[in-house]
Formats: C-alpha cells, sequence, structure tokens
C-alpha cells in the first residue's frame, strides 16, 4: 500500500509548487460524496472538485454513457471529423439558454478558456476590446482572464503585463460597506476618467461571486449593468463557470435576477469531471467570428460530450434544482446555530459563511480534514468556508459532515 506521506514526497520533486494542494490525501477511489483515499481512510466531499460535482462521484448513468462513447471512438476533433455528441449538446444548451431567441454554443476544455473565448467573440462582435470586470472575481489562470480576475495576489503578481484596455469597479458586498450604488458611481467614473463606453466590448461578472467568498450580485446591479450595456452596446457576459448546472437552484444563477445576459461562460459541473467548457451565447453575436477564428483540438471531446449530455438527464431525473434549494434550507437553518459562523449566505446550495480570519478558516478545514471531511475555504482573506458538495449526496452522509463539521468548528 503506498501511503499518503511517500507520494507527498514523491509530489513535491516532481511536481512545481505554484499549484497548491488543499490537502496532503491522496484519492484511490470515489462514490457520490465520498471519497477513499490510499490508505483506505473515507472522507465526505463537500468541495465537489470545486464545483465540479453536482451529480457526484461516478454517478452510473454519466459512466455509461461515456463508456459507450469510448468504445465508439474519442476523439476526431470536432474542427476535423464533427460528431453528434457536440451538436446534441450544442442543441440542448441553446434550449436552456438564460435568455430569449436564438442560441449558439461552441465548446472548450477549461473555465479559462471559455472565458478567454468570450472576451474574443464580444470582441469579433463589437469592434472594441475594452473589458469591465469586478475587483474579487475570478476567471482563469491564462494571462486574459488572470488580467481579468480581480485579485492580485497570487494571480497576478508575478507574472509582468496584463493585456491592456481591461477595468476593475468594485464588487458590492454589504458587510464590506460596498454597495450597488457605489459599484454604479465607480463605472460612472471610469466612464469619465479612464476610457469611453463606447469602447467597451464587454463587462464581465460572476452572478455568484465563487473564489472572491461566494458574494451573490444583488440583482439591482445585474439590472443596472443590463441597462448599461443596452445603452452603449455593450455585451454583457455572465461567467456561469461556478455557479452553474443547479448548484444555485437554477440552471444559471442569474435567472434568479431576470437578467439576461449575451454571452454565458460553462465549465466545471457542465461534465460531471469530464474535462469541457463551453461558450453560450445569442447566436448573432457569436456569428461575429469568421471560420477558423474560434476552435481547440480536445475542445468539445466526444467523451466530454457524453458525459455532459447524461449530467442533464441527471439534472433532470433526480430534480436537482429541486435539491439545491432543498440542501440550501438545511444549511442554512445548521449554520444559523454556530455562533462562530458569520455574514452566511448564498443561492440554493451554493452557500457560505465566513469565520473570524483566514488562520481560523486555515485551522478549520484541517481540523475537518482529519476527522474526514473535505472542506474547502476561499474569500479574498481566505475568511470563508464555501459549500460544494454534490446535489446527490444523501441526507445521512450530508448530515454526517455536517456534524464532522460543527465539531472542527471547534478547532
Ligand atoms: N471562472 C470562474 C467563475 C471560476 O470559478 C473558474 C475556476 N475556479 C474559472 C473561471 C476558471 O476555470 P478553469 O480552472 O477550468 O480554467
Amino acid at each position: 500500500m503506498s501511503l499518503n506521506s511517500d507520494l507527498m514526497t514523491r509530489r513535491l520533486a516532481a511536481i512545481p509548487r505554484g499549484v497548491a494542494n488543499g490537502t496532503s490525501v491522496f484519492s484511490a477511489r470515489a462514490l457520490n460524496a465520498e471519497v477513499w483515499d490510499i490508505e483506505g481512510r473515507r472522507y465526505i466531499d463537500f468541495a465537489g472538485g470545486i464545483a465540479v460535482l453536482n451529480t457526484g462521484h461516478c454517478h452510473p448513468h454519466i459512466l455509461a454513457a461515456v463508456e459507450k462513447q469510448l468504445h465508439a471512438f474519442h476523439h476526431t476533433c470536432f474542427q476535423v471529423l464533427p460528431y453528434e455528441p457536440y451538436v446534441a449538446l450544442a442543441e440542448r444548451l441553446n434550449a436552456i439558454a438564460p435568455f430569449k431567441g436564438a442560441a449558439k454554443t461552441i465548446f472548450f476544455n477549461t473555465g479559462a478558456e471559455a472565458v478567454e473565448n468570450a472576451v474574443k467573440v464580444a470582441r469579433a462582435a463589437t469592434g472594441r476590446s475594452g473589458v469591465i470586470a469586478f475587483s474579487g472575481a475570478f476567471h482563469g489562470r491564462t494571462i486574459m482572464t488572470s488580467a481579468l480576475t480581480g485579485k492580485v495576489m497570487p494571480y497576478k503578481k508575478q507574472f509582468g503585463l496584463m493585456p491592456g484596455e481591461i477595468w476593475h469597479v468594485p464588487f458590492p458586498v454589504e458587510h464590506y460597506g460596498v454597495t450597488v450604488t457605489d459599484s454604479l458611481k465607480a463605472l460612472d467614473t471610469l466612464f469619465r476618467v479612464d476610457i469611453d463606453p463606447s469602447r467597451i466590448a464587454a463587462i464581465i461578472i460572476e452572478p455568484v461571486q465563487g473564489e472572491g467568498g461566494f458574494h451573490v450580485a444583488p440583482p439591482e446591479l445585474l439590472v443596472a449593468l443590463r441597462k448599461l450595456c443596452d445603452a452603449h452596446g455593450i455585451k454583457l457576459i455572465a461567467d456561469e463557470v461556478q455557479t452553474g448546472f443547479a448548484r444555485t437552484g437554477k440552471m444559471f444563477a442569474i435567472e434568479h435576477s431576470g437578467v439576461e445576459p449575451d454571452l454565458v461562460t460553462v465549465a466545471k459541473s457542465l461534465s460531471g469531471g469530464f474535462p469541457l467548457s463551453g461558450l453560450i451565447g445569442r447566436a448573432d453575436i457569436m456569428d461575429a467570428v469568421d471560420p477558423g477564428g474560434l476552435g481547440s483540438t480536445f475542445g468539445g471531446s466526444p467523451l466530454s460530450c457524453a458525459a455532459a449530455l447524461a449530467v442533464l438527464d441527471v439534472i433532470e431525473n433526480e430534480q436537482l434544482l429541486m435539491r439545491a434549494t432543498q440542501l440550501g434550507e438545511k444549511m442554512r437553518a445548521r449554520f444559523a446555530g454556530w455562533p462562530e459562523a458569520r455574514n452566511i449566505r448564498g443561492l440554493g446550495a451554493m452557500m457560505a459563511f465566513d469565520v473570524a480570519d483566514g488562520e481560523m478558516a486555515k485551522r478549520i478545514t484541517g481540523r475537518a480534514l482529519e476527522l474526514g471531511l473535505i472542506q474547502l475555504s476561499c474569500g479574498v482573506y481566505g475568511e470563508t468556508l464555501r459549500f460544494l458538495m454534490p446535489l446527490t449526496i444523501s441526507d445521512s452522509v450530508f448530515d454526517e459532515g455536517m456534524d464532522l463539521l460543527a465539531q472542527a468548528l471547534q478547532a
């Protein structure tokens, strides 16, 4: 039997420290909301591979779909020999796109790549290059998406010149004392001081900030952004990479606000862990790019498309929208009884609370792991505990995990 400590020694020697590990536990197998490590120890998974496993580990319907595709063919490159699962998945996403009118969808591999391409499409459709993002946002780790990300350390500090014509305005967070009015004033100032709105291609926003701390974008902000975009011909991009696919109790988090974006980036739980991202957009905008301007060798892999089609079935068949709402209510009720839990917030099952500081959050996640619970933190100061358990989790495993967390809070 390999030991976690032996593998960690090999990992440290073989893999750069720039990719950080939240735990020092190596996984051996997993099922739904449970994981077993290489030493045979069981853990409850409240991380879901960072929002990827809304449908749980190794869901039999998803595995069966991937297995079937695997034995038919597993790569042709969509640009060389197209295949039906790619088309069928685009059709299904177009049918549920969170805006009225015709939609088109293209697939890539990672969330960052989806965001990169959202910017490319918005630029092509508008003939402009400016992009506005928010403080605390996370959009990825490529150079463009690092630039859009609203946090310097560790995402930008060491990486030199960032692409130009990117601006940040404050994201409204009540307990940081930043209001919607403050955000809108900052936009107004930006348009007077730095750049005319006629040079802005897009505004990008997470309907609920993920890495930044699970802050819900107030609907009145989204409504105001939509108005501004309409007034100035700017495209509104909803980055739903972390919020998508039932997590918040709707297929897309922006649906809670009633605001219709122009472009939507998706990844993570779209395909239950088989690498896939996508860009869903209004058809006329999506068709602005000339043939060859978009694409990717692996983008929309047949295996990942087969997985995603099965994920959509599971969300429907197992009523995961309702389950997310229910899990969210259960979490709120539980957290309300914990004096350590501050600023309890979220949408559906995308819930979080703060503890006193980042050090305390670290102690709690460390203690949780010792007790058998995989628990993530996040937030600008690392002070937030966030919950991303599979929506397919059973009530008994959910309760067991919450009991472990209650114990860990005493750390
Ligand atoms: N956008 C959002 C909102 C995200 O949460 C993430 C990943 N945490 C990304 C983009 C980047 O996705 P990826 O790591 O797949 O590139």
